[in-house]
């Protein structure tokens, strides 16, 4: 299955990185040069990668080549910070889009196409997550950040369906 991210130009890109750098450093973490390059890699391709896609195409872009387990802990790295995210569905990873890191309150919803395989993280649902966690602490659970992976059909393929 061949799933598709919605890309981002350079500027957005370069942008992105600064606020990585940034972020990480407020969290006293590093993003080191490898950190970076693998998300580099996460922005610049419009789809979702595995951990070896990724290993892949890092060592094709460098002298320094990495093993695929290092790429597994950089993966892990950039989860919990909320820089990618995994698409369970796919066991894939995604760079995390979101400029103002608003997707990392609470809830942010990944719209995956059933029918073009297009991958969408939207992150303006946080009105409505508020109402869901709510709803959820009230039974007594206490609900950690998450990504909802919502399958369905994106405006495309809908308007294709409906001709
Ligand atoms: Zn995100
Ligand atoms: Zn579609």
């Amino acid at each position: 299955m061949n799933y598709v991210v919605i890309a981002v130009n350079k500027t957005q890109r370069n942008f992105i990185l600064k606020q990585a750098q940034a972020k990480c450093q407020s969290l006293g973490l590093r993003l080191t040069e490898k950190r970076q390059g693998v998300l580099e890699i996460l922005l610049q391709t419009v789809e979702p990668l595995s951990a070896y896609e990724l290993t892949d195409k890092y060592n094709k872009s460098t002298n320094s080549p990495i093993l695929a387990m290092s790429v597994y802990r950089i993966l892990e790295f950039l989860e919990s910070v909320n820089l990618a995210h995994r698409i369970h569905s796919a066991n894939k990873y995604i760079a995390c889009k979101s400029l103002d890191g608003a997707c990392h309150h609470h809830l942010s919803v990944i719209l995956v196409c059933k029918s073009c395989h297009q991958i969408e993280e939207i992150d303006s649902v946080q009105e409505a997550a508020k109402h869901l966690f709510k709803a959820v602490e009230s039974t007594g659970f206490s609900a950690a950040n998450a990504r909802l992976e919502l399958p369905g059909l994106c405006n495309l393929c809908k308007a294709k369906l409906d001709k």
